[in-house]
């Protein structure tokens, strides 16, 4: 196995009797390849648990819920919605409500949603989130690659071309991207947003880590531009990965399309009760983001001191390149002295997570070692 997102199942080892779909014989399933090391940096999660005073209060909420199991859940998550509308609305300063706001378990969800609804030939900018394409391949929906400049930022003039000549019916833009860490500018986004418009679709921007950086979020952009879907999750910054807990917010007529395609009840009344304790505490949940902003900034300077190359970044994590073995070798090594990280599949490039002090330490020792091998 190698640090790839590539699935330790051969292709085409499926067994004849099985009527799997043709267009899926060739593809490998998602996943980081996960090892029991004691420092794990690959999946770009918040590193601090959940505080003691908000898992009380989540668990004390649970109870309650927990005796009215033998119930379908609320199958429109109201008072999830609200709440959610309520955190977008105290950090960007907008006016939305439950009609601008969808949730679903995960952004991917989320994704997967906008694509069964929208379907038609879509379009991203890559290196980005490996998750797009896969969603639109086992839908069986046309994906393009447009590209992006050399450093990885987006080359609008380029982006504008290959929109006005695919006039996709979906234009993904991840920022900051992952796994490049780089963002869009505002500036940007609107100029994107307009030749989007021009051929009639729609634009997801994928703000998973828009806590992380300094940027202001698109969704201020909605109101004058109702083409635009910002897909958001309380995976990372909120510390709530484990939750399973994504959204949207956008137009409500985008949002009046989600209710055609979601399972009945598909978001259980376990994880609507989590998350709205979870948005109540979002405060104390997002406590350590300042902290990880300036861990990011001391450990792009540990990489930048061991001679090697970092991705500008405003996420959760650093892509660093400039190590002369293969990435697959470093991580391999980087593995063997306990601190795993990802391979995202660029070569000369590894990506790695902002953990806390101590594991960005061992992180940084472990390169030092590894890099003399
Ligand atoms: C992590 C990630 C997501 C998915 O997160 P969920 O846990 O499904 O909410 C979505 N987009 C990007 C770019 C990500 O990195």
């Amino acid at each position: 196995m190698n640090g790839t997102d590539v699935a330790e199942k051969p292709t085409n080892s499926w067994p004849s009797w099985l009527p799997l779909r043709k267009d899926l014989i060739n593809l490998s399933a998602y996943g980081a390849p996960q090892r029991e090391v004691p420092v794990k940096l690959n999946t770009n999660e918040n590193p601090y648990s959940v505080p003691n005073d908000v898992a009380n209060d989540i668990s004390h909420h649970l109870e309650s819920v927990i005796k009215d199991l033998n119930r379908y859940p609320d199958r429109d998550a109201v008072k999830l919605r609200d709440g959610l509308a309520k955190y977008i609305n105290g950090q960007s300063g907008t006016q939305f409500d439950r009609t601008n706001i969808w949730a679903a378990n995960g952004s991917n969800e989320i994704l997967q949603s906008i694509f069964m609804a929208f379907g038609g030939t879509s379009l991203g900018f890559v290196p980005s989130y490996s998750v797009h394409p896969l969603i639109a391949n086992a839908l069986g929906i046309a994906w393009r690659e447009g590209k992006r400049a050399e450093d990885f930022s987006l080359d609008i003039s380029l982006a504008v071309e290959t929109i006005s000549t695919v006039k996709p019916t979906l234009t993904f833009i991840t920022t900051p991207n992952n796994p490049t860490g780089s963002h869009v500018p505002r500036a940007d986004i609107k100029t994107i947003a307009d030749v989007v418009k021009s051929v009639n679709g729609l634009l997801i921007i994928d703000e998973a880590y828009a806590e992380f950086s300094d940027e202001e979020s698109a969704v201020t952009l909605i109101p004058e531009n109702p083409h635009i879907i910002v897909v958001r999750t309380m995976s990372k910054a909120f510390a709530f990965a484990g939750a399973r807990v994504g959204y949207a917010v956008a137009d409500p007529a985008v949002i009046n399309a989600m209710y055609l395609v979601r399972l009945p009840y598909h978001l259980s009344a376990l994880t609507q009760a989590a998350a709205q304790v979870a948005l109540a505490h979002s405060r104390e949940l997002l406590a350590h983001v300042d902290q990880i902003r300036k861990d990011r900034l001391t450990v792009a300077q540990g990489i930048r001191e061991l001679g090697l190359t970092v991705v500008p970044s405003q996420a959760n994590f650093l892509l660093f390149s400039g190590f002369t073995q293969p990435a697959a070798h470093l991580w391999d090594e980087l593995t063997s002295h306990g601190v795993l990280i990802r391979d995202v599949g660029l070569p000369g490039y590894l990506r790695v997570t902002i953990g806390t002090s101590d594991e960005n330490q061992r992180f940084i020792d472990a390169l030092k070692i590894s890099l003399r091998k």
